[in-house]
């Protein structure tokens, strides 16, 4: 992968303009730095090698040099929408795009609410999604995706909380060019795009949830968390969960862990 490989396979794709780099820190706080200058909307930083990848919370998100897709988009928002549920629709409308890439090659992605892409119950793609604000509008959204396509590019297990895997685990065969598969994912967000503000991002979105159906604990900044069924979505991206006491408990989009009871 390079830049211009890259821009043959971005060719028909109507973006903003192209920044890459061989190796960076994170490609998000390029796009932030970018954003908050002069970035046009669908601008996009690409790298082979992120350093100092991030997750939530500035957790580290791993993006070894030469296998891994790492990369974000800068959205310039229209203010059509209100600016949290646009926020949470946005991370919906990302990991629908990852997840709808993974189903043109016959696998079977679920989303790990809110951000986490999985394949065989394992972690393969994640999203950051930041803001910048200038006053009280938001000027900028920031969405931050890291896709493990080669096997290499896979963290080993004692630096992770959740299993992972790739798309070349998972398909069991060499898996797309990284080009390939950001063209598929770039596609199918520019269309999802035109849905942002409807039910069927939403019902698509919960579709494609993991855990549906099954005990969950949502771990919620600090120490709470609640326990109970995984019942689907509001119309703002947020989780419902049924608890112990048969209430409906809604859990908002933030720093929450979901995981699967034993
Ligand atoms: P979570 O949603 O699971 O709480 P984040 O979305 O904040 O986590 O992502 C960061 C976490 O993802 C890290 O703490 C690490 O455990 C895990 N991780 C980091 N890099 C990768 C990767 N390339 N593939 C899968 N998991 C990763």
């Amino acid at each position: 992968m390079n830049e211009n490989s890259l821009k043959k396979a971005l060719s028909t794709i109507n973006l903003g303009a192209l920044r890459y780099f061989d190796s960076i820190g994170s490609t998000n706080d390029e796009a932030l730095a970018w954003a908050a200058d002069d970035a046009k909307d669908l601008s996009i930083v690409i790298a082979d090698e992120q350093t100092e990848g991030r997750g939530r919370l500035n957790r580290k998100w791993f993006t070894p040099k030469g296998s891994a897709l790492a990369f974000s988009l800068i959205l310039r928002p229209s203010a059509r929408f209100a600016q949290r549920a646009h926020l949470s629709r946005t991370v919906g409308l990302a990991a629908l795009s990852v997840a709808d890439s993974c189903l043109k090659y016959g696998l079977a992605p679920r989303i790990k609410w809110p951000n986490d892409i999985l394949l065989n119950g394992k972690k393969t793609a994640g999203i950051l999604v930041e803001t910048v604000w200038s006053g009280a509008d938001m000027d900028a959204i920031v969405v931050g995706m890291g896709v493990n396509i080669n096997k290499t590019s896979v963290p080993p297990a004692d630096v992770l909380q959740f299993p992972a895997t790739s798309i070349e685990d998972e398909l069991g065969r060499q898996p797309p060019e990284r080009e390939e598969f950001l063209t598929d994912i770039l596609n199918a967000f520019i269309s999802w795009r035109e849905h942002i503000g409807t039910e069927k991002l939403i019902n698509a979105w919960e579709e494609m949830l993991a855990f549906r159906g099954e005990q969950v604990q949502a771990q919620t900044g600090g120490e709470t968390s609640v326990i109970g069924e995984l019942l689907g979505l509001e119309s703002d991206g947020s989780l419902r969960i049924r608890n112990a006491e048969d209430k409906s408990v809604i859990i908002r989009f933030g720093d929450v862990s979901l995981r699967p009871t034993a």
